[in-house]
């Protein structure tokens, strides 16, 4: 079928929630009732293949699916030759060493001649080759954390996020070797109308992340500070500026990246700008 994409997405798990929120928020509408296993929109040309995450990079290198959202983790480890359309910012972790609490750590030395157990076996050979050590690597699919208390490795290499695993396993990080988050990928070999279909999509994904990452600010100001708070907060092309029923005042409008609101607040106050409002954006398109 050459007019609708194959879109993989992982049943269930850390990627699920916010990978199908985010199509959602494209407008994208499905029905994904529990034990689906595929599903096509209503309202736009795309199926869905819910998968374990391991599978998604093999099934869009080979084509069986079009596109997929997965952990770059994941992704590296499966080392598959996919293209990497776009960084999607959720599901946030990073891969580290980890080893025994009461032990004392010297640096990356400490792992060479050791054992150590990960369900990553790639993308640690990778990095203790880089630093030119040479371990034992166990791979185990599940519960890395475990093997230290019984006896199977000296160190693992796992997912963290906030580190509250490691502690209750009695482990602490030492290394961090990789850092990951959700990717959208896409096989290689699109046919021009999957192309025109996919660019459709990311067109849908960018307006969706750029709205998020922006805000709506109104505030009051009195008129004599208003163009030191337009300097402040130049907006998407120049804030808009409408007068208040009160003489004097005005309310300004305008667009701003979130980190610069936090950043600008106290300049704002200091300008003179009162009942300050933020409003977040559903979608933003430049
Ligand atoms: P599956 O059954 O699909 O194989 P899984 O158990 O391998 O699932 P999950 O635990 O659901 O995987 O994690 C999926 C992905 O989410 C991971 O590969 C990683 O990219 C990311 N991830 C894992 N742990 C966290 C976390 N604590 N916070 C944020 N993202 C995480
Ligand atoms: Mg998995």
């Amino acid at each position: 079928m050459e007019n609708i994409i194959r879109i993989a997405v992982q049943k269930s798990g850390r990627l699920s929630d916010d990978s199908l929120s985010l199509i959602k928020e494209c407008g994208i509408k499905f029905y994904n009732g529990t034990g689906k296993l595929k599903s096509t929109s209503t309202n736009f040309p795309i199926e869905f293949l819910f998968l374990r995450d391991d599978d998604i990079p093999g099934y869009v290198a080979d084509g069986v699916a079009d596109l997929g959202i997965v952990g770059e983790n994941e992704l590296v480890e499966k080392d598959k030759d996919v293209n990497v359309l776009k960084k999607l910012g959720f599901s946030k972790c990073r891969l580290s060493l980890a080893i025994p609490k009461s032990e004392s750590y010297t640096g990356i030395d400490y792992f060479e001649g050791k054992n150590i157990a990960t369900s990553y076996p790639k993308i640690l050979g990778d990095y203790l080759q880089s630093k030119k050590i040479s371990a034992a690597i166990h791979e185990i699919s599940g519960s890395v954390e475990i093997a230290p208390s019984i006896g199977l490795a000296e160190g693992i290499c796992d997912i963290v996020s906030s580190g509250s695993t490691l502690m209750m396993n009695g482990l602490k990080e030492v290394e961090e070797i990789f850092k990951s988050e959700a990717v959208l990928i896409a096989n290689k070999d699109l046919s021009e109308e999957k192309v025109s279909i996919v660019d459709k999509l990311l067109f849908r994904m960018n307006a969706v992340q750029t709205g998020k990452s922006n805000k709506y600010i109104l505030l009051n100001a009195p008129n004599d500070s208003l163009d030191k708070i337009v300097s402040i907060i130049p907006g998407m092309r120049s804030p808009t500026i409408l007068p208040l029923a009160q003489k004097g005042w005005s309310s300004v409008h305008a667009v701003i990246s979130e980190d610069q609101f936090w950043e600008n607040i106290e300049g704002l106050r200091a300008a003179g700008a009162e009942g300050i409002l933020v409003v977040p954006i559903e979608k933003m398109v430049l």
